[in-house]
């Protein structure tokens, strides 16, 4: 059977956040499957909160013969193996380390424990400038819109730059 890609941004504003990043990865690639693409690290803004720090981002595209369910579940365990405490409920807090699935393949799943596409993707120019580095034409299956046309239309102005690391 022909494999699947997932699409992953990994991020992390507290402690070694390179290293919760490149430790997600490493466990990723163990338990989900091989990462085919990696964007470059970035440092950008909190984003939806007050925060005395930045983030890192990075987005990975994973080759996979799991579903979107199966990788939800795997990368929840990751998230706490690698430190995270709590889920966000209303507001966004401090991580070691988050993992979101933006997209599989071209699947639109609609429930209430999993949404894919991110729901977010179009409004968050943390997510949209590592995927525009390693997928700029890709489509997005709700939207029918390149990640180009997507970062161009996105009204978030906060700071996004690429790391020195
Ligand atoms: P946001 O989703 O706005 O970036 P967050 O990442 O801080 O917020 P979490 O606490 O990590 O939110 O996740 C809350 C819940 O979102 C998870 O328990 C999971 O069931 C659900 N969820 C729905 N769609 C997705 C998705 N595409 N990727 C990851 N989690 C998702
Ligand atoms: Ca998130
Ligand atoms: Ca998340």
């Amino acid at each position: 059977m022909q494999k699947s890609k997932v699409y992953l941004l990994l991020g992390s504003d507290t402690g070694d956040k390179k290293k919760h990043i490149d430790d997600a990865a490493d466990l990723v690639k163990n338990e989900i499957g091989e990462i085919i693409t990696e964007s470059s690290m970035y440092v950008s803004e909190a984003w939806g909160f007050d925060s005395d720090t930045v983030f890192f981002n990075k987005v990975i595209v994973v080759e996979t013969d799991l579903n979107a369910f199966e990788i939800l579940d795997i990368t929840q365990k990751i998230e706490v193996r690698l430190g995270r405490t709590h889920k966000t409920i209303g507001k966004y807090q401090s991580r070691t380390i988050d993992i979101d699935i933006l997209f599989y393949d071209d699947t639109i799943i609609e429930t209430p424990r999993l949404t894919v596409p991110h729901p977010q993707i179009q409004n968050r120019r943390f997510t949209l400038l590592p995927l525009a580095e390693i997928a700029s034409d890709f489509v997005h299956p709700v939207l029918h819109k390149s990640i180009l046309l997507m970062l161009k239309e996105c009204n978030d102005n906060s700071n996004v730059e690429l790391a020195v690391c």
